[in-house]
């Protein structure tokens, strides 16, 4: 295999227009002086805030409490229409559910909300496309179509928490818990619109969704100077690296940012990101056979990650068995090289814990999500 160069852009490609401004794209203050601007009165988007943060009703006939008249104008000012379902499949006696969302200028992106006992977890996409070109992985093979808006990002939650407070995921009502920025793109490529998304999410309802930022992971190729700017946000969010081979002449084959920015870069990152939240971080690593899980693979990549005196317990690994994804040579790992893998990392005192594969069947896994449409 040889390394591709490819070029990092870290300014947002040039789109046809805009997405349409959205409440979810302001701060309560921003919301605040945009009805002014409407020439509507302040707490009207005060109300609106609470409508879709808090209650999550996105009808305007439920808005019960607006005047008729300021009703229409409010919600086309405030809550324009983001994204339409185009096809919506679901999996796993009905708690596994792929949305493909039509975005306004006809861009596609994919979530999957996945429902366990303890917990509901929304798996988000930050851009309609990628520009990472990772070989193993369904979306970069397409390249990025374009950057979404904060309000874009942040939607797709939001209808995972109505999906889950209606009781239409099986299971009854319940509580979307978790976000994972692990869907569609690069979420520190889309620094902007991601940052502006994490602290919708998080921030206290009506301003935003009250999530605990613990329980939002941003996932990364590794991109380091926006690594190093997130851990300064000071919003103590959880950071997956997807790293998935420890050293830089595999990594520059299998993540090829890599070429840029190397293994110890990108680990010495991840740790400052440790150092200023105190964020344990998570390390991802697709097991691609005979590609990347060798024993030895193992012991090195735990020596990576606790050089520099760092030791071991800053950090998590998640070994995923890979998705296999229609027409790449990239294939699972056997079971008994994904096991001894674990337990070389546990040997070196590593904390590391398979991931599980749920939605594989409806190409909704890690990694699957394409929009072939
Ligand atoms: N751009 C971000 C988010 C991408 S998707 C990132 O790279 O982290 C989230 C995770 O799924 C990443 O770790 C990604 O490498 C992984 N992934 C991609 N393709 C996969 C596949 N075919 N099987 C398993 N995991 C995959």
């Amino acid at each position: 295999m040889r390394g591709r160069a490819i070029p990092l852009v870290l300014t947002p490609p040039k789109g046809r227009g805009k997405p349409p401004r959205h409440l979810a794209d302001l701060s309560l203050a921003e919301r605040l002086e945009a009805a002014k601007e409407l020439g509507l009165p302040g707490f009207r988007a005060k109300q609106l805030s609470v409508h879709y943060f808090e209650r999550l009703v996105h009808d305007p006939a439920e808005m019960t409490d607006l005047p008729a008249k300021q009703r229409e104008e409010l919600v086309s000012g405030f809550l324009p229409e983001l994204m339409t379902p185009i096809k919506v499949q679901s999996a796993d006696k009905g708690t596994t559910v792929k949305t493909l969302w039509k975005l306004f200028d006809g861009a596609l992106v994919e979530s999957v909300l996945m429902r366990y006992k303890d917990r509901a977890t929304v798996c988000i996409s930050s851009q309609a496309g990628c520009g990472m070109a990772c070989p193993f992985c369904a979306t970069g093979q397409g390249g990025l179509t374009r950057n979404m808006s904060t309000a874009e990002i942040v939607h797709q939650v939001v209808v995972a928490a109505r999906a889950m407070a209606s009781g239409e995921v099986a299971g009854g009502p319940g509580r979307l818990s978790n976000v994972v920025f692990m869907g569609m793109g690069e979420p520190l490529h889309a620094y902007a619109a991601t940052v502006g998304a994490v602290r919708r999410l998080v921030d206290p309802a009506p301003d935003g969704l009250g999530l605990s930022a613990r329980h939002v992971t941003v996932s990364t190729v590794g991109l380091v100077p926006r690594i190093r700017q997130l851990a300064d946000e000071g919003i103590p969010v959880t950071l997956a690296l997807s790293l998935h081979a420890p050293d830089d002449e595999l990594r520059n084959d299998l993540v090829p940012i890599n070429t840029r920015f190397s293994v110890a870069e990108t680990v010495d990152a991840a740790y400052y990101y440790f150092e200023k939240t105190g964020r344990r971080v998570s390390i991802e690593y697709a097991l691609m056979r005979d590609i990347n899980d060798q024993a030895w693979r193992a012991d090195l990549l735990a020596d990576v990650l606790s050089a520099e005196g760092r030791g071991t317990g800053w950090v998590h690994v998640n070994p995923i068995p890979l998705n296999e994804v229609k027409g790449s040579k990239f294939t699972r790992s056997r079971e008994e090289d994904m096991d001894e893998f674990v337990r070389r990392l546990e040997r070196k005192g590593i904390a590391a814990t398979l991931r599980d594969t749920r939605g594989s069947e409806i190409d909704a896994a890690c990694g699957q999500l394409a929009a072939s449409e």
